[in-house]
């Protein structure tokens, strides 16, 4: 409940302060900063110098060092904590965006749009989706969720990097994993017109 009370105030504000997420969930001060340590030691939330929840479920409204990948969406720039996120979360949330990130092995800049949740790109660039079943999803999922320019790229980074598991993904398939992720964000994420919801 916290969590998406977040999402919901970073989507439109860029930032959930503690008095914010309190009147929005209705839980006392003690309950609200339980929820958020648990979802900091999770690696699912971040905070700045205040304690105000900069971002969640990966979604960001401040760039830090780690995120090379962004959004525009909603006339709002976020980053991202990876690539699944940037593509993800607009398909969760049925909004049209554009997502940027970079190849996981050359770094070459990549382009993904969404309109209305669905990829318009062409196809062509691969997600890898880890494995990982890890504890803390910042550092032992994000880090390896990237897109690559092509299969071969792909490739590449796989055999460098021990040959990890995980899945490829094609974009639309993201799409389809942003769905089953950041779909009960929707719900939630301002008034939700009625022809979304036909589409669902
Ligand atoms: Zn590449």
């Amino acid at each position: 409940m916290v969590r998406r009370a977040a999402f919901d105030c970073i989507w439109k504000a860029g930032v959930a302060g503690r008095r914010e997420l309190g009147s929005m969930t209705a839980l006392a001060d003690e309950a609200i900063d339980r929820a958020i340590a648990e979802l900091v030691s999770a690696g699912a939330a971040e905070l700045d110098s205040g304690g105000a929840v900069v971002a969640t479920a990966g979604l960001s409204g401040r760039a830090t060092a780690r995120t090379r990948h962004s959004l525009s969406m909603s006339g709002r720039r976020f980053h991202t904590w990876c690539a699944i996120d940037a593509i993800g979360i607009p398909a969760g949330v049925h909004e049209s965006a554009t997502a940027l990130t970079r190849c996981g092995a050359c770094r070459t800049a990549i382009e993904v749009k969404l309109a209305m949740g669905k990829v318009v790109s062409p196809e062509g660039p691969t997600a890898w989706c880890p494995a990982s079943v890890c504890d803390n999803t910042i550092e032992g999922f994000c880090p390896y969720a990237n897109l690559f320019c092509s299969e071969e790229h792909l490739s590449t980074w796989w055999l460098d990097a021990g040959s990890p598991r995980g899945d490829a993904l094609m974009l639309w398939e993201v799409a389809v994993l942003g769905k089953a992720i950041w779909g009960e964000m929707s719900a939630y994420v301002g008034p939700v017109p009625s022809r979304r919801l036909s589409e669902n």
